[in-house]
């Protein structure tokens, strides 16, 4: 299937490693040019370069911290000033920190705030006039599968992305008749450098194995096995092509079955 993303320009957010490379490696593939961003400097230049020589797709690199509107706007305007506009929007960011509701201070509401929901809303007010203007758009918010199930102990990515959920479905609608669609897409358990070093942790604070602790995580879901960024990228792919045109509001999950809800 050609997808159609050839000549398109794609923005990915956090798109150094883990499930924003995966996707942005993706795109590459298909022929998709790249506007990348992510907080640490070195390591967003190596993956660059990196699909840059593994693909032969154009990529541009900004530094940028997604929690800050001034960042933001820096990322945005290269891009523009590079390829004269952006197609795509590919939301994301670091999660936020895990605990209960009595761990929790104020102040880390409002950096989960800014980091979750406030990034992605501000990323999609910088490219939306200029997707309304030439009539084409794709919007798609990386956010978890805690948006159908909540997860214990991660009130504040329950809390957030719920809310993140709720302005993407208002905005597909607002959008729509500009051509532009806004999804979501719900990772599982999928192994990432992040997923990786969680594992590590509560492994440590159980006495147990990091391979022991994922094997609790392996017995939730159906599969029996946590997800490759491959496989989670595929889908992403898919939502902000051409092909997937009549697409829009909706929030799909790429778990293995951890969700036991019917939709
Ligand atoms: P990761 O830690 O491997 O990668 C996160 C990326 O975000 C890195 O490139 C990092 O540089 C960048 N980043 C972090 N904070 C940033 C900021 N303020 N500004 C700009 N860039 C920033 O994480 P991942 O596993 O790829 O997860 C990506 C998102 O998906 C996270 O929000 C995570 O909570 C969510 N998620 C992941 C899983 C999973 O199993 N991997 C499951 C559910 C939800």
């Amino acid at each position: 299937m050609d997808l159609g993303l050839k000549d398109k320009i794609a923005l990915v957010a956090a798109g150094s490693r883990g499930l924003g490379r995966a996707v942005a490696e993706e795109l590459a593939v298909e022929g998709a040019s790249l506007v990348l961003c992510a907080r640490e400097a070195r390591t967003l230049a190596e993956t660059a370069a990196a699909i840059a020589d593994n693909f032969g797709t154009h990529v541009l690199a900004v530094p940028a911290d997604v929690t800050s509107v001034s960042d933001i706007t820096r990322v945005v305007e290269a891009g523009n000033e590079r390829f004269g506009r952006i197609d795509i929007l590919v939301t994301n960011a670091g999660g936020p920190p895990a605990g209960t509701f009595d761990q929790i201070t104020r102040e880390q509401w409002e950096e989960a705030t800014r980091l979750t929901l406030f990034s992605a809303i501000e990323l999609a007010r910088q490219v939306l006039p200029g997707m309304k203007e030439r009539r084409w758009g794709r919007i798609l918010n990386i956010t978890s599968i805690a948006v159908k199930q909540p997860v214990e102990n991660l009130m504040l990515s329950n809390s957030l992305r719920a809310g993140l959920t709720g302005f993407a479905r208002t905005l597909a609608n607002e959008v729509a008749a500009d051509g532009i669609t806004v999804n979501n897409i719900l990772p599982g358990y999928t192994r990432t450098e992040r997923l990786e070093d969680l594992a590590k942790m509560m492994a440590e604070k159980q006495g147990i194995s990091a391979a022991e602790f994922s094997a609790k995580w392996e017995k939730e879901i159906p599969m029996g096995r946590l997800g490759e960024p491959r496989e989670f990228a595929a889908l992403a792919a898919f939502l902000v092509s051409e092909r997937a045109s009549y697409i829009t509001g909706t929030s799909i999950q790429v778990d293995g079955g951890w969700i036991r809800s019917l939709l």
